[in-house]
């Protein structure tokens, strides 16, 4: 029974603070004096085989062997003094981050969190998306979402009995919901953490379960939340919001909600990081004379004046009118495209003035035609 076991490092045969060397010298030397191969149908020898083999198994890992020495058997053993039989665990120790601190507080109450459904467990997180404009990404914005998640019930408070009734601690486990489950093994008889039978793994027996959750402590509710979405947010950028996901089971943490940011196009904005860039048409005439453009921006429209003999493809910077950076970094600009529209569907009287005006120009007036179709010359 665990209660008679022996101290580890009295069944090795070595002194407390002994090195990794001697613990392991002293291991293979035992080990091999009583292997069952060596002793056939000797109980005796295969007890001491089992106990020195489930000494050495603390003694050599450096964590196991660190909460042995400060908890002693409790610190390695789930159901130490529960009263379970055969103390080997041969489920690995497989803490989390709060398994260590739950592990820390509740001494013997913690085993591997992988195997043992009683542990302290995080709640899942939850994915949603939300559309929002462009001017809603530059600007930022408050949305609503609603999400179904699991909640704690809050007529139990999560502990699934009804109005005034208890759990019983489950006698079987003793409150662990694990227990030992002894198999024959080459190495001997060997016992591992299970969940337990009769609880379920919970170590808690509900008999009259809270109506609300039927016992489970939990609740699916439909839930909206106001997120704050940042200035300068782009598409396909996640906003993660701490707890919001899932509630935890035992006592672990919720999870988190993850908003995947969708951003609608927009009719005449495109965007390159803190960039806005646009094309914007302009006629004939303003392109040769100059003019004062009134350029649409998310800020509202702004006057700008293109010079005279403004070619089609310019591109003009309007500073500061872009996108605010994520978490105030500095705005960006816009970057406008002129292009000319060619006027279509002149009447006759049209294209014979046009075709006036055009006699009168010369090479003086269109540079670029001249070096490149003077390059061509045959
Ligand atoms: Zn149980
Ligand atoms: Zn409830």
């Amino acid at each position: 029974m665990a209660e008679n076991k022996r101290d580890y490092y009295e069944v090795l045969g070595v002194q407390k603070g002994a090195t990794e060397e001697e613990i392991k010298k002293a291991y293979k030397k035992l080990a091999r004096k009583y292997h069952p191969d060596m002793n056939p149908g000797n109980k005796e020898a295969e007890e001491k085989f089992k106990e020195i083999n489930e000494a050495n198994e603390v003694l050599s890992d450096p964590e196991k062997k660190a909460r042995y020495d400060q908890f002693g058997f409790a610190g390695v053993d789930p159901n130490y003094g529960a009263g379970a039989g055969g103390a080997y665990s041969a489920g690995g120790f497989d803490f989390g981050d709060l398994g260590d601190i739950f592990g820390s507080f509740f001494g013997g109450g913690f085993g591997g969190s992988r195997a043992n459904p009683n542990a302290p467990q995080r709640g899942e997180s939850l994915r949603t998306s939300v559309t929002i404009s462009f001017e809603e990404a530059a600007f930022g914005c408050e949305k609503e979402i609603s999400i179904e998640r699991v909640e704690q019930c809050d007529t139990c408070r999560g502990n699934g009995c009804a109005k005034g009734t208890t759990a019983e601690v489950c006698p079987d486990c003793h409150g662990s919901g694990m227990v030992q489950q002894r198999r024959q093994t080459p190495l001997g008889f060997m016992s591992t953490s299970v969940p337990c039978g009769r609880c379920g793994g919970k170590g808690r027996i509900i008999h009259q379960p809270c109506s609300a959750c039927h016992g489970s402590g939990q609740l699916r509710r439909r839930k909206t939340l106001k997120v704050t979405i940042p200035a300068g947010i782009d598409n396909g950028q996640t906003i993660s919001l701490r707890g919001q996901g899932n509630a935890g089971k035992n006592g672990g943490p919720a999870g988190d909600l993850l908003i995947v940011i969708a951003v609608r196009p927009h009719e005449i904005f495109r965007r390159e990081g803190t960039s806005v860039l646009c094309e914007a048409p302009i006629t004939f005439t303003q392109a040769v004379l100059g003019a004062e453009l009134e350029i649409p921006t998310i800020d509202g429209k702004v006057k700008y004046s293109i010079p005279e003999g403004t070619q089609s493809g310019t591109t003009f910077r309007l500073k500061g009118k872009g996108i605010p950076g994520l978490n105030g970094r500095a705005r960006g600009d816009q970057y406008v495209t002129v292009y000319i529209e060619t006027p279509r569907n002149l009447n006759r009287e049209q294209k014979e003035a046009l075709r006036k005006f055009s006699d009168t120009l010369g090479e003086s007036n269109y540079e670029q035609r001249k070096s490149f179709f003077g390059k061509f010359k045959l």
